[in-house]
């Protein structure tokens, strides 16, 4: 599952996405802003990935992450949105959230049904879940970068 660019650290603000209706599904998605998107190594391509994820100073959290093209920038421009796998009180926009991309799940598709993208979004968040418990990617949930002051 391995690839160029990865592991990937990245850390910026989330901002407004762009209203898909992620929430609604059950699958909030924190949206990167630009300037984090235009850090990402060009080898990094589209598709669904997982890592840890940190909100502010927070714990540490499994995540999976959709990397996309995004729709302001005609597709030209990719977008990167983060789902913790957390349960959190409040929404956080404006927050810093940092994260180190290790591994990827698979590349992009497309759906006939919002009942299968929910059951495909289910099956990535399982297999996050799974190989984020090998002892060498629990590693990165200790990285210095997800120190408070990072
Ligand atoms: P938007 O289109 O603005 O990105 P979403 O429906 O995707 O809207 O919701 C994303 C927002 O939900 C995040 O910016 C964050 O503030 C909030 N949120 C709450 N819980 C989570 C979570 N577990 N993972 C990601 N974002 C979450
Ligand atoms: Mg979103």
């Amino acid at each position: 599952m391995n690839q160029n660019g990865l592991p990937h650290f990245a850390s910026g603000k989330v901002v407004k996405g762009f209203g898909r209706g992620s929430k609604e599904l059950g699958i909030p998605t924190a949206n990167f802003d630009e300037e984090v998107v235009n850090r990402l190594p060009e080898s990094v391509e589209t598709g669904v990935y997982f890592g840890w994820a940190q909100v502010d100073n927070g714990p540490v959290h499994k995540m999976v992450m959709s990397i996309g093209w995004n729709p302001f920038y005609k597709n030209t421009k990719k977008s990167m949105e983060t789902h913790v796998l957390h349960e959190f009180q409040e929404d956080f926009y404006g927050a810093t959230l940092k994260v180190f991309i290790v591994g990827r799940i698979r590349p992009e598709m497309n759906f006939s049904s919002v009942d299968e993208l929910i059951a495909m979004i289910k099956n990535d968040i399982a297999v996050a879940e799974e190989e984020l418990e090998k002892i060498e990617l629990q590693a990165y949930r200790n990285s210095p970068q997800f120190s408070s002051d990072g």
